[in-house]
């Protein structure tokens, strides 16, 4: 067949420097160095503060402070507390150790005070390699972008994930997952992202079932955090569609756990999305070496025992048709136009949580 290249498209990078291995936290003080970070706060969730400790003793007094007041969503209390105490201990740098969350308090601290971060990241929900930040105020949680935000140094360490238990594991896996997934048919795609994308993609796939299986081997660990940093990068550099849309409607109306509403959509947004797609789908089947790569999803899931339906989640099926309605009030891309009706059948299949069919939404 001859090659071709059909698309023209603009590529653009702004990227945090990786330094990626098991035993990678001990080269903690030489990327400050780097950097000449001389008083760093060390932040993490009250959970993980044996972790900091530990980061801090790796930094010497390059690590000044710890501050272990990260929870999930950054409420803005929490971001203030954390310009304050940056500011109380006079800090030239933030260290993140931990997951999304804690990540989210450094990007905010950040945001005020434009410190350098760099993050040691203990899940794979990616927001290491990303310039988006969110805030929540009350009950509604505002995301941006900005060059400020995006750590310089990410320092991936696989032994910091071997306690990530089994279940969040799965979930922050596939979500990442589905942050590649929607890459591959971004409106501002383009195909270094679509490498990393397919390629991130295969590791978490390859990996995530080893990960559940065995959660202390360091192999696993490894190559599902590898996918995790490529399928990051991906979220960080193209916009998102239809699924992550959904999530959010979903979380925003309803309150459900975030990393779970990605696992419960994703194949069914895949089975909608898919058939206008071609080359996504393609990479998509290579990543996952299947014919259907929707079905593929959804069969990983069962696997991982993740939650298989909205139902399970505790979505009735009376709210439904709000979702469909609020998802659909502005409008976004979508490789596929989209319907009410569209929307609507999607989220009765993922209500149900059977086997996704693409085929169901010819009618739509
Ligand atoms: P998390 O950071 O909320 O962590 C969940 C819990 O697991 C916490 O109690 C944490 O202390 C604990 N934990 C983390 N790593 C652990 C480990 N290795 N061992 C034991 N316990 C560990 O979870 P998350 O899924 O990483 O982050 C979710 C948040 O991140 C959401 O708010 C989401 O919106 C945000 N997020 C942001 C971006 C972005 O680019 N800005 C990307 C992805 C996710």
């Amino acid at each position: 067949m001859k090659p071709h290249f059909a698309t023209p498209f603009i590529y653009s990078t702004r990227a945090t420097r990786i330094v990626f291995g098991a035993g990678s936290l001990e080269r903690l003080g030489n990327e400050l160095d780097e950097l000449g970070i001389r008083r760093a706060l060390v932040l993490c969730t009250p959970e993980q503060r044996e972790l900091a400790e530990r980061v801090r003793a790796i930094g010497g007094a390059r690590c000044h402070a710890i501050f272990d007041g990260a929870v999930m969503h950054v409420p803005v209390e929490t971001a203030e507390a954390g310009v304050r105490a940056a500011k109380e201990h006079g800090a030239d740098g933030l260290v993140a150790a931990g997951g999304g969350s804690t990540l989210g308090l450094a990007k905010a601290i950040a945001l005020e005070t434009s410190l350098p971060i760099v993050a040691i990241p203990t899940t794979y929900a990616g927001s290491e390699v990303t310039s988006i930040y969110g805030l929540t105020a009350g009950s509604e949680k505002k995301t941006g972008k900005s060059h400020r935000v995006l750590p310089r140094t990410a320092i991936y360490d696989a032994t910091l994930t071997l306690t990530l238990p089994v279940a969040l594991s799965a979930t922050s896996g596939l979500n990442a997952i589905a942050h590649a997934a929607e890459g591959l048919y971004a409106q501002d795609g383009n195909p270094v992202m679509s490498m990393f994308a397919e390629e991130g993609i295969r590791s978490l796939a390859q990996g995530l079932p080893f990960v559940c299986a065995q959660p202390k081997d360091i192999e696993a660990r490894e190559v599902t955090q590898y996918g995790a940093w490529l399928c990051g990068t991906v979220l960080g550099n193209v916009g998102m569609a239809l699924h992550h849309k959904l999530c959010h409607t979903l979380g925003g109306t309803l309150n459900l756990p975030h990393a779970e509403t990605h696992a419960v959509i994703l194949p069914y947004a895949m089975a909608f999305n898919l058939p206008a797609v071609p080359d996504a789908r393609a990479r998509l089947s290579r990543a996952l070496d299947t014919d259907d790569p929707a079905v593929a999803l959804y069969e990983l899931g069962r696997k991982l025992a993740v939650p298989a339906s909205l139902a399970e989640l505790g979505v009735s099926e009376s709210d439904l048709d709000r979702v469909a309605e609020f998802a659909m009030r502005s409008p976004y891309f979508n490789p596929r136009p989209l319907s009410l009706q569209s929307v609507r059948t999607l989220l009765q299949m993922a209500f149900e949580g059977d086997t996704p069919i693409s085929s169901a939404f010819l009618r739509n």
